[in-house]
This record gives structure tokens, sequence and C-alpha cells, in this order.
């Protein structure tokens, strides 16, 4: 997860090392590629500093990867519907909504998936 000072966040998933992942998100932001994803197009209009980064969970298998991305996009409340949210979407791999009051009764209460 990538967190920007003024309280925005984003979800992310990769094979790659995380540091590596990160220097590509820099990289994106040098270069002005702000379609790149939800952290380079907030980059363009916010002025503050990007806390970099934390491994929210390791998952080998992409398909577990691709979930578990979903349901921390709901869960963090990171999708473009959410204030603070800087993903562009909620995630692929879970369309439905049947985990959201779930994760909103987790949210409110400050536990953890
Ligand atoms: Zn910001």
């Amino acid at each position: 997860m990538v967190s920007c000072k003024c309280e925005k966040r984003y979800v992310g998933e990769t094979k790659l090392k995380v540091s590596t992942r990160i220097q590509q998100h820099e990289k994106t932001i040098r270069d002005e590629k702000w379609d790149i994803s939800g952290v380079s197009f907030h980059a363009k209009t916010c002025k503050e500093e990007f806390d970099w980064v934390s491994t929210l969970k390791i998952e080998d298998r992409k398909f577990d990867r691709k979930v578990r991305e979903a349901l921390e996009i709901q869960f963090r409340a990171t999708s473009p519907r959410n204030e603070h949210g800087l993903n562009q979407d909620d995630g692929q791999y879970v369309t439905t909504a049947f985990w959201k009051p779930m994760l909103s009764y987790l949210r409110e209460n400050s536990l953890h998936l």
C-alpha cells in the first residue's frame, strides 16, 4: 500500500519486489506518465509526498494476489468512490458486493483481514 501525506491511499499488487515496483511508480512520475496508475495520477495534482510502501500480505500465486488486492481495496476504502481512495477501480477479481458488509464492519472496528 502507498500512502500520501494528504491521507489518500493506494492498494496494488505485484509479483515484483516491492522496492522494484516503487521504483517503477517513481519513474512514471518523473516521466510524467500520469495515466499509468492511481499513484502517478495523484502525483500530478498533489504537492504532498508519498510514504512509499507497506507490504500488506505476501501471496505467491497471481490469482490469490488479485483477489487479495480487490478485498484490500474494498477493506481500506481506496476505490475511486472513497474520499481517501487513489485506486482507479475496485480491483478486478472480486466483483460481488457480498463481502462489503463484513469489510465495512472490520474497518469500522479497526480489525484486520
Ligand atoms: Zn496526496
